[in-house]
């Protein structure tokens, strides 16, 4: 993607002085932070609203009738109202819970282990996160259903028509990637949606990686089922989301029981509150919202598509500087992809190259990234990865290669 007008326009040197932790050292050297696509960094706004909320508002939500308690509960549902306005859908279709992995585990117990049977299939990608797989598989292992696998093609994007194929008549259900968390591909999930919707197969996107790094209008997706994590959004750690449908959000049983998710409690029978509170049990975690709602309006103040198009052009720079390394292999090479670079070294192990990047103070992850199916087609054991945002810049690119560059020798 070409950077916009908009992009050019903005300082992001300023912007990168948002965030505090980026100006810390690590083993006496500036922190170069390429591990974003794990967890991103948080700017002074949402560590301020977080202190904010238990300086001055700290009490339960929709339980008190004293002020506090009408401010919480405000703060609590304006940062739902607000998420919900960054991704195009309605509030009351919209649940928070502590993030991907707990809502594909709710779309997975209150929606597919009442409904799936043996004979039906469930459809995977092999690029899909441990977090879009392990749940189906519990599913299969509880229903008598299967797992079907949709292949990739050798650049790291999926094979649309192998895809569209595995749709046949057994198949409930598909869980789908946005953007992969390994190789960077965006999806074409709307298509891929429609396909799935005119075949009556019931979609779920895992969209971890995309509602971080681009404007993301789920409504426009169509698909039935949209999970996120709050903490790879400049939010804290423990906030996230799952879009449904209202018709599913309303024929689904709850999955976890307790209050908040209530009506009226009788021992002879529980009338249920209404969605989405109906699958909200619990304290939810009050403060991590008002943060999460805090870092949607500092990401919406600088433009999703700027953002975009901003680690765009930082992936297009490391691309091409990782490229001129003797032996380096980049895995994920498809025209739309995030900034996302795995790669390894001939003959040098992954964990050995973090771990002496680390000393450079260079953080990047190695290992199998929760995706040992995705590893194990790329024939490697391990990876490193390096995962940019709008907060990095040209000058670290610059860095990290020539540390790279730099470790490789030593292990050489
Ligand atoms: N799906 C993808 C593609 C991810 O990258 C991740 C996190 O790395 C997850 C799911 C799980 O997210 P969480 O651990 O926040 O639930």
């Amino acid at each position: 993607m070409n950077a916009t007008p908009a992009h050019d326009a903005i300082d992001w040197d300023r912007l990168r002085a948002d965030f505090p932790l980026l100006r810390r050292k690590v083993h006496g050297k500036p922190l170069i932070y390429f591990d974003s696509a794990n967890t991103g960094q948080k700017p002074e706004c949402v560590i301020a609203a977080t202190d904010d909320f238990y300086r001055r508002h700290n009490a339960n939500v929709s339980r008190a009738v004293h002020a506090l308690g009408s401010e919480a509960t405000e703060a609590y549902e304006g940062a739902r109202r607000k998420l919900a306005a960054f991704l195009h859908v309605r509030a009351d279709e919209l649940v928070l819970c502590s993030g991907t992995t707990f809502a594909l585990n709710l779309v997975a117990y209150s929606w597919a282990l009442p409904r799936l049977q043996a004979g039906d299939a469930i459809l995977v990608t092999r690029m899909e996160h441990h977090a879009n797989i392990v749940p189906w598989q519990l599913i299969a292992q509880r229903t008598g259903a299967t797992i079907k696998v949709a292949e990739l093609l050798p650049d790291g994007r999926l094979d649309l028509p192998a895809l569209y194929a595995a749709m046949t008549p057994e198949v409930k259900l598909l869980a789908v990637a946005h953007v992969s968390n390994v190789l960077g591909t965006l999806n074409p999930v709307a298509e891929i949606c429609r396909e799935a919707a005119r075949r009556g197969i019931t979609t779920v996107v895992d969209g971890s990686q995309a509602v971080p790094h681009m404007p993301v209008d789920i409504a426009a997706i169509g698909c039935d089922f949209y999970a996120f994590t709050g903490h790879k959004l400049c939010g804290p750690t423990g906030t996230g989301g799952l879009w449904a449908k209202r018709e599913h959000l309303q024929a689904m049983p709850p999955f976890l029981g307790g209050g908040e998710m209530i009506k009226e409690v009788r021992f002879d029978g529980t009338a249920f509150n209404d969605p989405p509170h109906k699958f909200e049990a619990g304290t939810p975690n009050i403060a991590g919202f008002v943060g999460l709602g805090a870092a949607v309006d500092y990401l919406s103040g600088i433009g999703m598509a700027a953002i975009h198009a901003r680690e765009a052009d930082l992936l297009a720079h490391a691309s091409e500087e990782l490229r001129k390394i003797d032996g380096l292999r980049i895995f994920g090479n498809a025209p739309d992809k995030a900034a996302v670079i795995s790669f390894t070294i001939d003959g040098v192990h992954s964990h050995d190259l973090a771990t002496l990047l680390d000393l450079e103070g260079v953080a990047v992850r190695s290992g199998q990234h929760c995706a040992h199916p995705l590893l194990q087609w790329l024939g490697v054991g391990t990876t490193c990865r390096a995962s940019l945002a709008f907060y990095n810049t040209h000058a670290e690119v610059d860095a990290f290669v020539a540390a790279l560059r730099k470790v490789v020798r030593l292990l050489a």
